[in-house]
């Protein structure tokens, strides 16, 4: 496969791997990069090798390890979505993934996956627009319940209450969106063991600790590090990075649930076209150059923002200070603050209106994570589906902007915003 041996392998990083890893040229005329395998189906060898690979895909026998089960079609697995998943996996520090083709259909597989009706949730509030409907009225619709917490250091203590018997995952999305909370997640993972089953190994009644990790991964946070048994993207995002390409992932290390995760995809039909997993690929090979960039140009804005007469107050995790309790929560999730800015503007939604309208550098839409900054308002936009109680949690007022910041040079942004805040 690799000239690298395994040992090798474990010991490089995973921007290294990103460029070659689980991707042999020679079994493709030895192209170097991956070839868009546009194929729906692959050919048996022997009708015998057909019917192993089926009654493997049906959870029967001993099946290999996922990556060595034959290829069958397209909806259950490509070499393109393969490649993807084993260069995401490395780079989260995880067993395995799946790849998706959005976030949202990552997150409601992998809930589906794992939930029961009767089941109860726990979600750190806010959470992205889509998870919140989807858990507010899809799941609630198939019984399963959740209740809110505010995101941040307190959310362990105001969590631990709440759970019964019938809880099932603590949902956390940190940082959150779009007000860049931060929760403990090693907390609530001791959580979920406190109240969990006590034998070890014994999965029934396991309260799952679920992170959505679209905002700091995987370059500034790997949660599973920290106790999180599944993590969720949307590859939409810095994944993905160029505002070109839709797709999300599941990551898990325990073999049951990521047995399950894979066959709710093969039954909901959920995984991304192969060219999408070619775009994602392609995207991971420039993540961690994108990211840091991008975080350089957050912290020159940042410090702008903040000293400006018009803004009222900035969430952004750069500038935490020690005696925050989030700070301690920041090193020890966080190997960075990451690109994602937001801002109270003096005044309310016509002040932030205004100030948007008048944006030139920066595009006025929604998404976040890509090369070319973004600004949004999340009262009106991303989050103008939360309820009033959710938005109020999460401090989505009508003053709020959220920034993405891109990669253009710094003064260029800066320049941007103090002609629209001037004015608006
Ligand atoms: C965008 C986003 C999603 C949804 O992902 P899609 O790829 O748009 O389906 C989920 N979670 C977070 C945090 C997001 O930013």
């Amino acid at each position: 496969m690799s000239k690298l041996t395994d040992a090798e392998i474990a010991r490089m990083h995973p921007e290294t791997l990103a460029l070659s890893y689980g991707f042999d040229p020679w079994l493709s005329e030895g192209a170097v990069k991956p070839p868009v395998f546009l194929t729906s189906t692959f050919a048996f060898k022997h009708a015998a090798d057909g019917k192993q690979f089926f009654a493997w895909a049906h959870g029967e026998g001993t099946p290999p390890p996922r990556r060595e089960m034959g290829l069958i079609y397209s909806r259950i697995n490509n070499p393109n979505l393969e490649i993807f998943e084993d260069r995401v996996a490395i780079w989260e520090g995880m067993k395995d993934a799946c790849s998706f083709s959005s976030g949202m259909a990552a997150i409601a597989t992998t809930l589906l996956a794992t939930h029961h009706p009767g089941d109860e949730m726990i979600v750190c509030a806010p959470v992205y627009g889509g998870t919140d409907s989807l858990i507010h009225h899809f799941l609630k619709r198939l019984g399963i319940a959740a209740h809110f917490v505010p995101a941040g250091a307190d959310a362990p203590a105001a969590a631990e209450p709440l759970i019964t018997p019938r809880t099932r995952s603590i949902f956390i999305e940190s940082p959150a969106n779009p007000n860049n909370r931060l929760t403990d997640i090693g907390l609530m993972k001791e959580l979920a063991l406190r109240h969990g089953p006590a034998a070890p190994g014994q999965t029934a009644g396991r309260i799952l600790v679920i992170v959505d990790n679209t905002m700091a991964g995987p370059v500034f946070a790997q949660p599973a590090r920290v106790g999180a048994d599944i993590v969720l993207y949307s590859a939409t995002k810095f994944i993905g990075g160029h505002s070109d390409v839709v797709g999300g992932v599941a990551l898990a290390n325990d073999d049951a649930l990521l047995t399950a995760i894979a066959q709710h995809r093969a039954l909901l039909g959920g995984m991304p076209n192969p060219y999408t997993a070619w775009l994602l690929t392609r995207s991971l090979e420039t993540l961690k150059i994108r990211a840091e960039h991008q975080q350089r140009n957050a912290g020159h804005v940042a410090a702008f923002l903040v000293s400006h007469p018009r803004v009222r107050k900035v969430l952004y995790i750069g500038l935490l200070t020690a005696d925050d309790p989030e700070y301690a929560i920041y090193r020890k999730q966080h190997t960075g603050p990451g690109s994602l800015i937001s801002f109270y503007i003096r005044g309310g939604e016509k002040e932030a209106f205004a100030f948007l309208d008048r944006l030139k550098v920066f595009r006025l839409a929604v998404s976040l994570g890509s090369t070319e900054s973004l600004a949004q308002h999340p009262a009106t936009m991303t989050h103008s589906g939360l309820t009033p109680e959710d938005k109020q949690m999460g401090g989505i007022s009508d003053d709020l902007v959220r920034l993405s910041i891109g990669i253009e040079n710094h003064e260029d942004l800066i320049w941007d915003l103090q002609q629209a805040l001037e004015n608006a």
